[in-house]
């Protein structure tokens, strides 16, 4: 740090400056300099006195430059100065700081090189100046001063200058900065473009030709000489920056992958726009971001280590370097070269699309929102608050941007990771126990990227699981995991895991099928959805119901006014696992089944035995009614009784639920207008008779709340090792109790075999059982609902929970049934042993009312999970998606 001041004087003049030190440290070093640049006088390093005088008088007007200056390396401390310049108008005096005088020597100085200075994290603003001094020190004979990029300086050297010293200084601060000889200028010295000449890349580490040599990385091997860590910025941007863009200052190293992004505000409403409403990325969420991306969630040496060694940064450190562009000054040391206010930051308009306004997308904002010198450097991101994120592999994101696993989450999108591995590699599944990584939704944002070892899990598939030392020599935080994650009883000792959770290790050779992915925390799971197959063209926002019937799969829904149903006689195995569609499922048509009066819901079961099965369908109207038909197929042929109108009356909308009981005989429930909750008994031939209020075993009668929107739903399963008829009625709370019939007296006991109680609820709960064998030695029983008001989809599932105490049954694990985005009007289960391998849905979506078919419900598919590397993928897509964002960078980065 040196001090320099301009003297305005006239012709003739004469000026004195006088600098006096301290005694005890070595005396200041003074140049004045001429108004064309050219030292004029100097004084210092005298023997024995403190001060260091000039007295000048001057030649030609103008003004002249004083230079004050530690004398020696050794004045290394800042040291208190007293300057006094005298001119005719007098003299002027001050105290100032200097320190920090580094000299280095200039050898084999070829004329066209540049000396330049480089900005670097936690730098000030403050112009650096750069002088060659004389042999002896005692005159300066070039000057240069924030000419370079970014307040560096840059000067030009001659070949006379060899031997010569160099000294990188800055007025008044002391700075973090780095200074370099780039030989680029020199005829073919950057033979690889990357600006940087090659004694400059030698001297920095970076590949300049094929040939050189280069710790850390093959320059044989890169797929770009310009960008020797491979992430997309080229090693002259890294190393000194641009004009415009201060790279080094906000973190860059051409040694490794570094990752910029410019992370501006969607506004998405016209209240934001009018308000001009302007939110940045928190730096906490910022600085957790970088911690993801920069590996500091791993903990392990040696897999720190491992992990560099995948994404092959030639420094040999771990991660990804990221550096957020966020509109927010950093706060603290460290913050410089994470998150800033770098000049990019914008709050972008809502825009009209239709009636509707809605944030534009990032995908199209970048275009005119990132300054064109970006491209090639930095991705683009829309961050909003609350909710979450859409983003798939590419150039741009946009997510909630208060959250640091949602921001991360997003990006590792827009860098080719999907929820299972690499994005696009199909299937790509949620919630893999073997796959510990930020971008599964099982998992939390203290998990990072997953790095695909085997001893974070075993291959799985949810068809076969091995229970017993399926997972011997995993590693402890795998078996952490499935405990707090997942809640797998677990033997450490022998590596057991208890997938279908009945409480019991299947014996070794022995596999059971489980849908292993059921995580109980995140944002659902998503592993029911494979192979939904929409059912027909027909809309409804009621409950569809499913059935077999006669080797034939029925979908009941209320479309418009209508009673409609489609068929199938699919197999619906699907047995490759594909987001939508199943490559041996087809529904047929809709038609219409005349209902007489306006239909609102309906539901649908199979009476009589194996021999004479009938269809019995029931419909509510919204006159209080209840209809009921039934078919007989024969030959193939349905055979429809017409509608007949059952007796008594009903709320309307809150019946009517079919159960088919052991016997063939069926139930009918439904909620009176005083809502008294109410069973009909029927059989083949139908509902007969009048309805019963369900009493409970302490006498009383239950009704449905005033206001509720609950239908009443009821099974045959075998719970508690008792099987009985179970259902569920909502209590004063509208969340729903499970209850059991007790055949001897006819009345209903509740159930504490619910972990949590569902509600409120719309619509009836579906309810599927299967019974033990595929999925375990106790069944399955399955409840799904839809939440009010959210109508977002979530399912229940008993399990047997395994404590030093013993084992007990339970219904729980209240999970989203496919994702938190997932709503609907209604759902219906179906599971029919011997005739379909899984539990099957149908939904009708709340969204756009179309009704789809999951026939993998229960998330049991035929796929072989694995593991996966992110770091494998991030290691190239970190590159990929920057280079030329829409092909508009000229000649980019190979990738
Ligand atoms: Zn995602």
């Amino acid at each position: 740090m040196v001090d320099e001041s301009l003297i305005r004087v006239s012709s003739g003049d004469v000026l004195t400056v006088r600098v006096t030190g301290q005694p005890g440290r070595p005396q200041p070093m003074l140049h004045l300099l001429g108004p064309n640049g050219a030292q004029v006088a100097a004084a210092g390093n005298e023997e024995g006195t403190v001060a260091a005088v000039v007295e000048h008088r001057t030649a030609t007007a103008g003004a002249y430059r004083v230079i004050v200056r530690p004398s020696n390396a050794a004045a290394g401390q800042n040291d208190v100065v007293t300057l006094a310049v005298t001119t005719p108008a007098g003299p002027q005096v001050r105290t100032l700081t200097i320190g920090g005088w580094r000299p280095r020597v200039l050898t084999s100085v070829q004329a066209g090189e540049h000396l330049v200075s480089t900005k670097m994290p936690e730098s000030s603003s403050a112009a650096h100046i750069l002088y060659v001094l004389s042999a002896d020190g005692r005159t300066v004979l070039r000057r240069a001063s924030g000419n370079g990029f970014s307040g560096g300086a840059d000067l030009y050297l001659t070949a006379g200058l060899t031997g010569l010293t160099a000294v990188l200084a800055t007025s008044g601060v002391s700075e973090s900065a780095s200074l370099a000889r780039n030989d680029l200028s020199l005829s073919s010295y950057d033979s690889d473009g990357d600006g940087l000449g090659f004694k400059l890349e030698a001297a920095a580490g970076t590949c300049s030709s094929r040939q050189a040599i280069v710790r850390g990385v093959d320059c044989r091997q890169i797929p770009d000489l310009r960008d020797t860590d491979g992430d997309g910025i080229g090693d002259g941007l890294e190393l000194l920056g641009s004009r415009t863009l201060s790279l080094p200052r906000w973190g860059a190293n051409p040694r490794h992958k570094d990752l910029f992004v410019e992370v501006d505000f969607m506004r998405r409403t016209p209240a934001e726009n009018a308000a001009a409403t302007r939110l940045h990325m928190a730096p906490d969420v910022a600085r957790r971001f970088a911690a993801h991306y920069g590996d500091r969630a791993t903990v392990d040496a040696e897999l720190k280590a491992r992990h560099a060694t995948t994404l092959a940064n030639p420094d040999g450190l771990p991660g990804i370097a990221a550096h957020l562009d966020i509109g927010v000054t950093p706060q603290r040391r460290g913050d410089a070269t994470v998150f800033g206010d770098w000049g990019g930051y914008s709050a972008v308009n809502a825009v009209r699309v239709g009636d509707k306004y809605q944030g534009q997308q990032a995908g199209q904002a970048w275009k005119t929102q990132m300054r064109a010198e970006r491209r090639g450097i930095f991705r683009y991101a829309l961050g909003y608050s609350g909710g979450g994120g859409q983003t798939g592999p590419g150039f741009t994101a946009s997510y909630n941007f208060d959250s640091a696993f949602v921001a991360t989450h997003e990006t590792g999108h827009s860098l080719g990771l999907g929820h299972g591995g690499v994005y696009g590699l199909e299937p790509d599944v949620n919630c893999k126990p073997n796959y510990p990584s930020i971008m599964n939704y099982a998992f939390d944002s203290g998990t990072g990227f997953a790095d695909g070892r085997i001893d974070e899990g075993p291959l799985l598939n949810n068809l076969s699981l091995r229970e017993s030392g399926v997972a011997a020599g995993a590693t402890p935080e795998f078996f952490d995991r499935m405990t707090t994650v997942f809640g797998y009883f677990v033997d450490r000792q022998h590596g057991d895991v208890d997938w279908n959770r009945d409480g019991e290790i299947a014996p070794p050779g022995t596999t059971v099928s489980a849908y292993a992915n059921l995580a109980l925390r995140g944002a659902g799971c998503e592993y029911t959805r494979w192979n939904r197959t929409r059912i027909s063209e027909a809309h409804s926002t009621q409950a569809p119901a499913l059935i077999r019937h006669a080797d034939r799969w029925y979908t009941f829904l209320v479309a418009g006014a209508q009673v409609r149903y489609s068929t199938s006689t699919s197999s619906w195995l699907c047995p490759e696992p594909v987001p939508t569609g199943c490559q041996d499922g087809k529904w047929g048509t809709s038609q219409a089944a005349n209902l007489p009066a306006r239909g609102v819901t309906v539901d649908a079961v199979e009476a009589g035995t194996a021999a004479r099965p009938v269809l019995l369908v029931v419909a509510g109207d919204n006159n209080r009614n209840m209809w009921q038909r039934r078919s007989a197929t024969e030959g193939g042929r349905e055979r429809w009784t017409p509608w007949t109108r059952l007796a008594g009356q009903v709320a309307v909308g809150s019946g009517p639920s079919l159960v088919r009981m052991a016997d063939g005989a069926v139930r009918l429930f439904a909620v009176a207008p005083d809502g008294r909750y109410l069973m009909w008994r029927g059989s083949s031939a139908g509902i007969a008779g009048l309805a019963a209020p369900i009493a409970t075993s302490d006498g009383r009668t239950l009704s449905r709340p005033a206001g509720s929107q609950f239908r009443p739903a009821a099974i045959v399963a075998k719970l508690a090792g008792r099987t009985g008829l179970y259902a569920l009625f909502a209590g004063a709370d509208d969340r729903a109790d499970l209850w059991t019939l007790n055949i001897g007296t006819r009345r209903w006991q509740k159930t504490t075999l619910l972990d949590t109680r569902p509600g409120p609820i719309t619509s009836a709960p579906a309810m599927a059982w299967v019974p033990p064998g595929r999925t375990g030695t106790q069944g399955t029983l399955h409840i799904a609902y839809i939440a009010r008001p959210s109508k977002v989809v979530r399912m229940m599932t008993s399990h047997i929970q395994v404590t030093s105490t013993g084992k007990t049954q339970h219904v729980g694990h209240d999970v989203y049934f496919d994702n938190v985005w997932r709503s609907a009007s209604g759902i219906d289960l179906l599971y029919e042993p011997g005739v379909t391998i899984n539990v099957t849905a149908a939904l009708s979506y709340a969204n756009n009312a179309e009704i789809w078919f999951h026939p993998k419900a229960d998330g049991i598919n035929n796929n072989n999970y694995t593991n996966y590397d992110d770091w494998a993928v991030l290691k190239n897509e970190v590159c990929r998606g920057v280079v030329s964002p829409g092909g508009l960078v000229v000649n980019p980065i190979r990738c």
